[in-house]
């Protein structure tokens, strides 16, 4: 079945994180540089005891753990369900990056469904239900079914509206995802590549959702969700205050100190960096402030040297 490879993938990834499992001598801590999981919050949500020296996570175990993260018993049960349950499996797959995110499923679906569990049993949270939910929930199921009505429901949206529409994108609206209304994008439908502004926005006359779809629509059925980010992001909000701080902790350095960026000659406080996704790996580096016109990264901010008779300790 077409999900399974997307499965495996996963628990691969899965082990890849793992993989980078070293050990911190100061904290005296077993710590992870992982790339697609929080690896180290799954492992102790679901009680594994990777503080233990000898340790030991297979590819079978990365499998195991996949499939108790959506809700199966093991991984054999997982690849033995039915279409929808795997829809299901990795539609949730997709949003769930560390133990927090599959708590707040699980809370959000008992609070959503806790009337209807109270009155019918547990048998309510059916695979198709719960898909259903989870795609309204997540705001991404209806709205991505406008490209497949028929024209004549279809209308493109101009002007201001379309404009209303892409905004949602700007910096200030979309601190955390990696598309912004100045990225230059690639969509993975047709293969093309424009600018994210190019793109069309269509509304369902019926329902008046909105959904902001590949610029060769309708010929191309992509919507913005297929679309690749080619420019690097700068990210904004938490997630760069997120960012900030782990690479002043890579550093062991105080997030709120001083710095030299020896490429412009300037100095700042860390602070002010900016955290930015680079489009090649999606890995988020930290940057000199004055990026883009100065490149320099956080091996050329230099921490400015404090005297022991100042103020601050
Ligand atoms: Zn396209
Ligand atoms: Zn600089």
């Amino acid at each position: 079945m077409e999900y399974i490879p997307y499965f495996k993938r996963q628990a691969k990834n899965l082990l890849k994180d793992f993989e980078t499992r070293y050990y911190n001598e100061d904290e005296k801590v077993y710590e992870y540089t992982p790339k697609f999981f929080d690896i180290s919050s799954i492992l102790m949500y679901f009680d594994y005891p990777d503080d233990k020296p000898d340790f030991k996570f297979t590819l079978m175990n990365a499998q195991h753990l996949i499939a108790k993260m959506v809700g199966y018993e093991n991984w054999d049960c997982l690849i033995h369900t039915t279409e929808t349950e795997q829809a299901l499996a990795e539609f949730l797959l997709h949003r769930f990056k560390s133990a927090e995110d599959i708590q707040y499923w699980e809370d959000t679906i008992s609070f959503a469904f806790a009337d209807a569990i109270r009155e019918h049993g547990m048998e309510v949270l059916n695979a198709e239900t719960l898909l259903d939910y989870a795609r309204w929930h997540y705001e991404l199921g209806d709205r991505k079914e406008i490209v497949h009505l028929p024209m004549d429901r279809i209308s493109v949206l101009t002007g201001k509206l379309k404009q209303e529409a892409l905004s949602q994108f700007d910096d200030e609206h979309n601190p955390a995802g990696s598309l912004r209304l100045d990225s230059y994008v690639f969509c993975t439908h047709c293969k093309k590549a424009f600018d994210f502004k190019q793109s069309k926005v269509i509304k369902d006359s019926e329902s008046n959702l909105t959904m902001v779809v590949c610029k060769n629509h309708p010929k191309c059925k992509g919507t913005y969700l297929d679309f690749k980010v080619l420019t690097p992001t700068v990210l904004y909000g938490e997630a760069r205050t997120m960012e900030l701080e782990k690479g002043a902790r890579m550093f062991s350095r105080d997030p709120n100190s001083q710095v030299h960026c020896i490429h412009c000659d300037q100095q700042y406080n860390y602070n002010e960096a900016k955290a930015v996704i680079d489009p090649d790996d999606g890995e988020v580096y930290i940057h000199c402030k004055n990026y883009p016109k100065c490149d320099g990264d956080l091996l050329d901010m230099m921490p400015i040297k404090i005297t022991d008779n100042s103020t601050e300790k």
